[in-house]
């Protein structure tokens, strides 16, 4: 096998594409990365087959040997570290700042996570109510308990932005609640995650427990959600495809966690401290490009700031370093692809006929390669502009303005996403009032940090279900009542 060619795992075994495989391209550079194999919907039955068969054995391990797998492929991932950068970085187009922080060691602190997750259920007590409850039936006195059971095979399809990271948030929970697992990445950079499954491989998991694909999500993807070994989809990715998932899972009741689009509101009110608001929304522009779901990129401006907030993104924007990804100092690289920057361009366009005054950006930047969109300010939109209700997953920021908080509340509310929105203010009082009448999963009140323990997903068609600390775990489990007499 020529080193830039990369294998899939099915039922313990490397295996190159029946259909073929098909070049990876470098973002920046344009350049070949490596080949990636095609799986023929055979193959992607035998991965479920595969998965199917091995569950039962899985599923009745111990705790303690599941935790003690996850730590040992986290070691072997992180031994490999310095082999995955380079790799991730260059099929990604990631800059060196987000690779480094956030593309590949993240992804060891997952699994180490579910390392101790796989623990949870044999040494945590499930709450009060859960564990027992005693009921005077007719028949007389009945106890309970109810258990986490696995679900089965669980299809883990995941998006381009951050492919070994989304990879192990969905393989740590389930693995270490004792389900199975097929791993289909993004067709666009998938090699690193076949790398990936054979750390799997390496680190002991029986042949079966974990299978990695490759290909489109048009044949790959949809032979998976279709096949009758799976019994969960967990999907990470946006709202049309979730949708499509949700109608075909949805006719065999297969277990369902979508995780989809957003479109953040950063909402400004006049007593914020602007410096906070503006680095805040700054760097989650900036941040990979734009190309990640929770950033706030439609962003609110009281009236009474709504100048000083248009001004300092805009200072901001010049000075954001685009180019090269592999210089240190560069803040925003390119885009996954020529497609995902021709459809940026597009809405830009779109926004701009709609009324949005084009403050920064909107041109490709003058670089000879890649895939580049030049940090982008649409501001004077109103809410019904496209720009505002559609998500870019680019270098994009739109300015809405609001007179007072009922309108912001009314405003951020108004689009179909609901995954994650800010708030800055310097009133404590009004950050939880405005945050409890957010139809979003997750509100930051003058940040966007994470705080990954707590329940992460969406309202409305932002997704469906919650991963996130031992949220992932119960994410990927059954509730199973047992019950008796006594
Ligand atoms: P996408 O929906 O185009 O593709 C995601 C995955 O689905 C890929 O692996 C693709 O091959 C597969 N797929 C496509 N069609 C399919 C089908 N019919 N059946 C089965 N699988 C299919 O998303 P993308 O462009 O890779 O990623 C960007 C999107 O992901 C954005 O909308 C972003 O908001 C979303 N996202 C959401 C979160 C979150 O946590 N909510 C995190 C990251 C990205």
């Amino acid at each position: 096998m020529a080193a830039n060619e990369f294998r899939m795992l099915i039922g313990g075994d490397l295996v190159a594409g029946e259909v073929g495989s098909y070049d990876i391209v470098n973002p920046s550079t344009e350049h070949v990365v490596g080949q990636a194999p095609e799986a023929s919907s055979a193959q992607v039955q035998a991965a479920a087959a595969a998965a199917a068969d091995a569950f039962g054995a899985w599923s009745r391990t111990k705790p303690e040997y599941r935790a003690e797998l996850l730590s040992r492929a986290a070691d072997l991932l992180r031994e490999r570290v310095p082999e995955l950068v380079p790799l991730v970085q260059a099929e990604t187009g990631a800059t060196q700042r987000v690779t480094e922080t956030m593309q590949v060691p993240t992804c060891v602190d997952r699994l180490r996570r579910y390392a101790r997750g796989a623990m949870e259920p044999a040494t945590i007590p499930l709450p009060p109510g859960e564990t027992m409850t005693t009921a005077l039936a007719p028949g007389g006195l009945m106890s309970a308990i109810a258990v986490r059971q696995p679900v089965g095979v669980v299809a883990c399809i995941t998006p381009y932005n951050f492919p070994i990271v989304n990879m192990a948030g969905k393989i740590g929970p389930a693995l270490a609640m004792g389900n199975t697992v097929v791993v289909k990445p993004a067709p666009q950079d998938p090699l690193a995650v076949t790398v990936f499954g054979q750390i799997m491989h390496e680190a002991g998991f029986p042949p079966g427990v974990v299978n990695v694909v490759t290909g489109s999500g048009a044949e790959a993807g949809q032979a998976l959600v279709a096949s009758a070994d799976v019994d969960m989809v967990s999907f990470t990715g946006s709202t049309p495809v979730g949708r499509a998932i949700g109608e075909v899972a949805g006719r065999d009741m297969k277990r369902l966690l979508l995780e989809l689009g957003g479109k953040g509101a950063g909402i400004v009110f006049e007593d914020a401290d602007l410096k906070t608001a503006i680095s805040t929304i700054v760097s989650a522009w900036a941040f990979h490009s734009g190309q990640i779901c929770t950033a706030p990129t439609r962003v609110l401006a009281q009236r009474g700031v709504y100048d000083q907030v248009v001004g300092g993104l805009q200072l901001a924007a010049g000075h954001l370093k685009v180019g090269d990804p592999l210089e240190a100092d560069t803040i925003v690289g390119p885009l996954v692809s020529a497609v995902q920057r021709d459809r940026v361009e597009a809405l830009i366009q779109t926004g701009i006929s709609q009324g949005g005054e084009l403050v920064a950006g909107g041109q490709r930047p003058d670089i000879e390669t890649g895939f580049y969109v030049a940090p982008t300010l649409l501001a004077g939109c109103k809410p019904d502009n496209a720009a505002v209700q559609q998500e870019f997953f680019g270098p994009v920021v739109v300015v809405v303005a609001f007179d007072d908080e009922d309108e912001a509340v009314a405003t951020a509310n108004s689009t179909e996403f609901g995954l994650y929105d800010y708030v800055f203010t310097a009133d404590t009082s009004r950050a939880m009032r405005v945050a409890k009448q957010l139809r979003t999963g997750n509100v930051g009140i003058n940040t966007a940090q994470r705080n990954h323990e707590a329940p992460f997903g969406g309202f409305k068609m932002s997704g469906v279900g919650r991963d996130g600390g031992s949220f992932g775990l119960h994410a990927y489990s059954e509730l199973q009542s047992i019950i008796w007499p006594g």
